[in-house]
C-alpha cells in the first residue's frame, strides 16, 4: 500500500513510518517539523519506499501518484507544546483534518485519524470507554487541543456518513518510549531526563493524579491492526489504545529514580489547570475488534526507555 502519514516526523508518526516500511509498504511522510524532528527519520532516508516532504497540512495538499491511506498525526501532542502553539493546534486539528480528508476523498482511500483521551477532558468515569461523552473545559488552557481534537472526530465521522470514506479513529492513551524529546515536557521523559541529570523531579500537585502509560511498540501495534481491520459498521468508531495498568504520578517518579538509581530528590511543583484527576483506558473494544492488548509491563517499558535516553542524552546535539 502507498500510506501518507501526517506528522511522521514526531514521536509516534517517525515509529509508523518504521513499522509500515517494515511490512513493505510505501510511506510518504508529511511534516512542518513545528515539534517533529528530521532526527527521527534520517535513518530512513534514502530508503526506496519513504519519501519526506516538508509541509503545513494545513494548507493545501497536492499528491499526484494514488494513494491507498492516510494517517493523520500530525498536531502538537505534548501539553507543553499545545500551550506554546495554541492556534497552530486549534489549525491542525481543525483545518488540518479538512485537508487530510479532502486527500483521503480525492484518492478514495482510507482515513485514520490520532486522536486522543484528552477527549474525555477530566473524565467523571473511570476507566474511560469510549461510550463515554467526555468532561472538557471548552475556554481552559487545554481546550485547544481537546476540542481541535473532538472537532477533528465529528469531522470524520461526517466524511465517513456523507461522503463514504472508510475511516478510523484512534484515541491514543498516555504513549512512551525512545524518541520522546528529553524537554516535551511530559512526565516521563521529564522525569527520566531530571534522573539522569541529578536534577529534581517535578511532581506536579500532590502527584496523586493517574495516568495508564503505553509503551510505544503496542501502541504502534494497535494502531496498524486498526488500520487494516475490516469489519462492521463499528469499525469507524472510536477505539482506545492504550495500556489499562494505572499508576499515580508521584509512584511514577519513585520508579524512576528506582530504576536509574538516581540521587534526586522529588520538589512539588503548582498543578496545572483543569489538568485530568485520572485516566486509565477501557480497551474492550480494542480487545473484540482487534485481539489486540498491551505486553510490555511499566517495568520493562521504563527501563527501555532509560536505556534510549541515557544514549541520547550523551549526544550534545540532543540537549537544550
Ligand atoms: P509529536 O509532537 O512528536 O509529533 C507530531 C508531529 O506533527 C511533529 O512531527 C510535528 O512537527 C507535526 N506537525 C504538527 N503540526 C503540523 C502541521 N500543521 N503540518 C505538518 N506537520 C505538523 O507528537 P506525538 O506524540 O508523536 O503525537 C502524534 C499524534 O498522536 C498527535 O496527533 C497526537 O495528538 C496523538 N497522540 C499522542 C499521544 C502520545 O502519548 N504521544 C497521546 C494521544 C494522542
Ligand atoms: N506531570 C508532572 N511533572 C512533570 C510533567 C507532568 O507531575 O514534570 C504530571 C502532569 O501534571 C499530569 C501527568 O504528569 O498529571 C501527565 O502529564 P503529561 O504532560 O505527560 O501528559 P497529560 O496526560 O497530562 O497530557
Amino acid at each position: 500500500m502507498r500510506i501518507v502519514i501526517t506528522g511522521g516526523a514526531g514521536f509516534l508518526g517517525s515509529h509508523l513510518c518504521d513499522r509500515l516500511l517494515g511490512m513493505g509498504h510505501h510511506v510518504l511522510c508529511l511534516d512542518n517539523l513545528i515539534t517533529g524532528s528530521v532526527d527521527n527519520i534520517s535513518h530512513l532516508m534514502g530508503h526506496e519506499r519513504f519519501r519526506f516532504v516538508k509541509h503545513d497540512v494545513t494548507e493545501y495538499i497536492f499528491i499526484g501518484e494514488p494513494i491507498d491511506a492516510v494517517m493523520h498525526f500530525a498536531s502538537p501532542a505534548s501539553p507543553r507544546d499545545y500551550l506554546e502553539f495554541p492556534i497552530q493546534t486549534l489549525k491542525v486539528g481543525a483545518l488540518g483534518t479538512h485537508k487530510t480528508l479532502g486527500l483521503a476523498r480525492a484518492k478514495r482511500c482510507r482515513f485514520l485519524l490520532a486522536s486522543t483521551s484528552e477527549t474525555y477532558g477530566d473524565p467523571l468515569v473511570n476507566p474511560q470507554p469510549e461510550t463515554y461523552w467526555g468532561n472538557v473545559n471548552p475556554i481552559g488552557l487545554r481546550g485547544v487541543y481537546d476540542e481541535a481534537k473532538r472537532f477533528a472526530e465529528a469531522m470524520v465521522m461526517a466524511y465517513h456518513r456523507y461522503h463514504g470514506i472508510d475511516t478510523r479513529i484512534v484515541r491514543i492513551f498516555n504513549t512512551y518510549g525512545p524518541r520522546m524529546r528529553p524537554h516535551d515536557g511530559r512526565v516521563v521523559s521529564n522525569f527520566i531526563t531530571q534522573a539522569l541529570r541529578g536534577e529534581p523531579l517535578t511532581v506536579y500537585g500532590t502527584g496523586e493524579q493517574t495516568r495508564s502509560f503505553c509503551y510505544v511498540d503496542d501502541e504502534i501495534e494497535g494502531i496498524v491492526r486498526l488500520l487494516f481491520a475490516a469489519g462492521s459498521e463499528e469499525i469507524h468508531h472510536p477505539v482506545n489504545i492504550g495500556n489499562p495498568q494505572e499508576v499515580k504520578v508521584i509512584e511514577i517518579a519513585r520508579r524512576i529514580i528506582e530504576l536509574t538509581q538516581s540521587g534526586s530528590p522529588v520538589v512539588h511543583k503548582k498543578l496545572p489547570e483543569d489538568d485530568p484527576k485520572v485516566r486509565r483506558p477501557d480497551i474492550a473494544r480494542a480487545v473484540g475488534l482487534l485481539g489486540w492488548k498491551p505486553t510490555v509491563g511499566l517495568e520493562e517499558g521504563l527501563q527501555r526507555t532509560v536505556a534510549h535516553f541515557r544514549r541520547s542524552l550523551g549526544s550534545p546535539a540532543t540537549l537544550e
